[in-house]
């Protein structure tokens, strides 16, 4: 059975080596422009050195987004920025304007191309055109059905296809939106989007400005053009035998708690079914975890026809069960930890450690030693964020394991 690549997003270079820790068999990330998540804090050129350099020593393949679509005035821009990255050993570039592959052509002109979602391609003869024009893998639009994957996949021998299985999703076409553009100046399209999809509305009458009429689903208000997130968990047997290449996980701009959380569930997930696809069975404990993330609900999207109603989250804007709030930076030996803050902690706190293959033990802390600004550790009942502590643990952890905590509430 072929093997898809798991592929996942890598914001900036922590996210990078965490995704890599969790299994990604390979990862997207930006350079500082034209890669459609301005806010995300990108990779400068040094960065991108240092990120294939790292991706090459664990044989991670790397690819790069140049996927805005950038207008004439920031055509100079666009090949002072190509010839810079030209000599990047990049396995691919992440395009979708005609423009900007002519551009890659005549700088680069051996790089392989991948085509973004943002292209819209959503049959084969589509994908066909894209083959003649020499692009040699296709992340197909969102809103495909299953059907419709695997007859493109069919009708297009030697493209390589790629499927998103987990993520947010557009209320609109894939980012074909103008919502931030007209209330806030800022065009999704050129990586700008301030999210007002999953705001919260109210109705007004032309003639009664400020006069504002509620319009409630449930004590949270409205989210009336909020769409639920992406999750093929459940079905990652049938998107594998539509002959899809690369099953890709959304997010650069999440946290590595999402990064770490969603890849060890895909990993073991897609692992187990290569492994005895007869006997594959979605274990509700993988579902269990990923509800313990940031979400807003889940659905299965356009995979089995329109979503109509089941993909709007009309219940609530975000749902979580756990707080991220510490990563591993190193393990020293004797099962003493250094470990990085990122959400305070303190005695008494049920801490969960999670790494790859789910792997999961708990601890409740007691004392623990707390590196001031300055100075020796000491010993401390409260850690708060960007402090470093030590930790002794009764089990095998690895640097790069994540903790968390049941969320406090109230
Ligand atoms: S406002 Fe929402 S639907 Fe529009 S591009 Fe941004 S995330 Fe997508």
């Amino acid at each position: 059975m072929h093997r898809p690549e798991l592929l996942a997003p890598a914001g900036n270079m922590e996210k990078l080596k965490i995704a890599i820790h969790y299994g990604a068999d390979a990862v997207y990330l930006g350079g500082q422009a034209f890669g459609l998540r301005n806010k995300a804090d990108n990779f400068s050129i040094d960065e991108m050195k240092a990120a294939l350099d790292f991706c090459r020593t664990k044989h991670v393949k790397a690819y790069l987004t140049i996927n805005s679509y950038p207008r004439n005035e920031s055509l100079p821009e666009l090949d002072e920025y190509l010839a810079q990255i030209a000599p990047l050993p990049f396995d691919a570039y992440i395009v979708a304007d005609p423009g900007v592959i002519d551009a890659v052509r005549q700088v680069s002109p051996e790089r392989e191309l991948h085509l973004s979602t943002q292209a819209n391609t959503i049959n084969w003869r589509s994908a066909r055109f894209w083959q003649q024009q020499g692009v040699r893998r296709i992340n197909l639009a969102r809103e495909m059905s299953l059907d419709n994957i695997q007859e493109t996949v069919t009708n297009v021998p030697g493209m390589e296809f790629e499927a998103f299985v987990h993520g947010a999703l557009c209320i609109s076409y894939s980012g074909r939106c103008l919502i931030s553009s007209m209330l806030t100046g800022r065009d999704a399209n050129q990586g700008e989007c301030t999210h007002p999809c999953r705001w919260s509305y109210h109705l007004v009458e032309e003639s009664r400005p400020g006069e504002y009429f509620p319009v409630v689903e449930d004590e949270n208000g409205t989210f009336i053009f909020n769409s639920r997130d992406l999750c093929l968990l459940e079905h990652i047997p049938v998107l594998v035998t539509s002959g899809v290449h690369a099953l890709k996980i959304e997010g650069r701009m999440k946290g590595i708690n999402y990064v770490a959380s969603v890849l060890r569930v895909y990993r073991q997930a897609l692992d187990e079914y290569l492994a005895n696809p007869d006997k594959w069975l979605c274990r509700p404990e993988w579902l269990e975890e990923l509800a313990k993330l940031s979400h807003r609900g889940y659905t299965t999207g356009f995979l089995f026809g329109q979503p109509r109603n089941v993909g709007q989250e009309y219940e609530s804007a975000y749902i979580r069960s756990h707080d991220f709030v510490g990563v591993i930076d190193e393990v020293l030996g004797d099962g003493t930890l250094l470990i990085s803050v990122r959400n305070r902690i303190k005695a008494g706190d049920l801490i969960e450690f999670i790494g790859p293959g789910m792997r999961n033990d708990s601890v409740t802390l007691q004392h623990f030693l707390v590196f001031p600004e300055r100075g020796a550790a000491t010993p401390s009942e409260v850690a708060n964020p960007n402090q470093r502590i030590l930790l002794t643990v009764p089990f095998t952890v690895e640097a790069g394991d994540l903790l968390r905590r049941e969320k406090i509430t109230g």
